[in-house]
């Protein structure tokens, strides 16, 4: 997920006039967001990043051009290093050994939630795995919490038209960090509403000791556009804050329509948090079709749910960043990170969230080895433990680091999924454009030719940005992912085994040719970390 975009270049605001409406209400949703909710804050500001910086890039490169924004021609690169990253790009083309990763962790570890025994395990996998590429490898602690999901069901027992005797059965599941039901259950009228001002607008008395179900679309036209982060940015604020809102005005349980494109009934979770002050009421989220039905239903009349909810917050676990060094031949103490995050929610197999993060950065490791090339700077693989529920472990290495930001090179993560990629996002300094042109023109044969710049960055190094770190990530077809994000479909059939190659060779690439850049990039200024 790609984090924080706070300014966009006037450029891209002349150029885009349509979208800039979306943009700002993406960027009001983040801002609330933000407030009361700062982990979801990268959740939900990532979209808005990528609906910006894919138009600013085609906007830059197809119709402005170079010579209109003042940007330098391209530094070409050595004879060499084009060679090299040709052969990488053919090389990852032609290699299965990220499939093979991806189906391990998949099919063989499963699910990989935070705290969980999968998760550890996995670490170890990986680190096994690098280990056995030749990489220096060590584990980096990471203490993450450890939720576990229960039971969770639910049925409307009263509503109009129903046969007597009967029950209709609605599909949830519980949202990472809720609360419990009583182990019976609660059973309440269900008050819908669809958006924050129509729930304000309502009495408290309307909503006290009732259910609330935010019933606010996941905008599929959008997503269907190639914006789907932006379609996700704009409905997920509900999963991050809408059960405290809800039980400000004494709710005894909140519900939202899943955040996700999905047309087979599937419930999608991911993390909620509470706010301080405010009485901590179940949250689940109920598939699309389930929200539809008892939308439809609450305009005829009385809506009676019951539910279970029976997740259970453990004590914090110990685990684990995989760090993995192929070391640089000239700058050793200089790395370049490629990465992903291990860890996945529970209900699928995190395949697209994100095994197959994981699997293209190890798969980077696994080419330049079997090539056998030697970058000048040191290539650090990195599986981040527990993005979903915290962002742990990208904020444990950023803390433990700090020292050593400075020879921090830069930073790329892959963390939408494995849809084709485009091209290269870079968060940092226009000037560095001309540095990282070539490789993508090295890409562009195989379709992933654009370079644009974004404010935000991937969740995980995202702590990396706010520290001055250059960071870049591929720019992946995301039409189809949130239709399968935090669910059980999350799964490794939805990757496409050729859109997988494409990603590891983008990276490759990318991260080739910034350990071997015979210069410097320019640093993007350092900001406030993300709460
Ligand atoms: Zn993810």
């Amino acid at each position: 997920m790609r984090v924080v975009p706070t300014a966009l270049g006037d450029v891209a605001f002349r150029f885009l006039k349509p979208l800039r409406a979306i943009a700002i209400i993406a960027a009001h949703v983040t801002q609330a967001s933000s407030v009361l909710f700062g982990r979801e804050r990268l959740k939900s500001l990532c979209r808005v990043a990528s609906i910006f910086s894919l138009s600013a890039g085609l906007v830059l490169y197809t119709s402005l051009g170079f010579a209109q924004r003042g940007v330098q021609p391209s530094d070409s690169y050595s004879p060499q290093l084009t060679s090299d990253i040709k052969q990488l790009r053919d090389a990852a083309l032609k290699s299965g050994y990220a499939w093979d990763q991806l189906a391990h962790l998949t099919n063989n570890i499963g699910p990989r939630p935070a705290g969980s025994a999968q998760a550890n395990f996995a670490a170890q996998y990986v680190a096994d795995e690098l280990r056995k590429l030749g990489l220096d490898v060590h584990l980096e602690k990471v203490i993450v919490p450890h939720w576990v999901r229960g039971e969770e069901t639910a049925a409307l027992v009263d509503f109009p038209g129903m046969t007597p005797g009967t029950t209709q059965k609605v599909l949830l599941t519980a949202l990472g960090g809720s609360v419990a039901t009583p182990p019976q259950g609660i059973t309440a009228e269900v008050v819908v509403v669809n958006d924050f001002d129509e729930l304000a607008a309502l009495d408290r008395e309307k909503v006290a000791g009732k259910i609330v179900l935010f019933n606010v679309k996941f905008d599929k036209q959008l997503a269907a556009l190639g914006h789907g982060g932006s379609a996700y940015g704009q409905a997920v604020v509900y999963r991050g804050i809408g059960a405290s809102a809800a039980a400000k005005q004494g709710a005894i349980a909140s519900l939202i329509r899943s955040v996700g494109g999905a047309d087979y009934r599937l419930p999608h979770t991911g993390a909620m948090r509470y706010q301080q002050d405010v009485p901590k009421i179940p949250a689940g989220a109920v598939s699309a079709e389930d929200a539809e039905m008892i939308a439809y239903l609450a305009k005829q009349g009385r809506v009676r749910l019951h539910m279970v909810l029976t997740p259970q917050q453990q004590p914090d676990v110990e685990s684990f960043n995989v760090v993995a060094d192929l070391k640089g031949s000239e700058r050793p103490d200089q790395v370049v990170i490629v990465s992903g995050h291990l860890d996945s929610w529970d209900l699928g197999t995190g395949a697209i969230d994100d095994g197959a993060g994981v699997a293209t950065a190890m798969q980077v490791a696994n080419l330049i080895k079997q090539i056998g090339l030697h970058p000048r700077r040191t290539i650090r693989v990195i599986a981040w433990m527990n993005e979903e529920f915290g962002l742990s472990g990208g904020r444990a290495y950023a803390a433990a680091h700090k020292d050593d930001v400075a020879n921090h090179f830069a930073a790329i993560e892959s963390d939408l999924g494995a849809g084709h990629p485009a091209g290269v996002s870079m968060s940092a300094p226009d000037a560095n454009l001309p540095l990282v042109r070539p490789a993508t023109q090295v890409l562009q044969p195989i379709g992933s030719g654009l370079l644009q710049t974004s404010e935000g960055t991937e969740a995980d190094i995202g702590p990396l940005l706010s520290l001055g770190v250059p960071c870049f990530g591929p720019i992946q077809d995301d039409r189809y992912y949130f239709n399968y994000h935090h669910t059980a479909a999350d799964t490794l059939d939805k990757v496409v085994p050729r859109e997988l190659q494409e990603n590891a060779a983008v990276i490759a690439v990318l991260a080739y040719s910034l350990a071997n850049l015979p210069k410097d990039l320019e640093r993007p200024a350092a900001r406030p970390a993300t709460p």
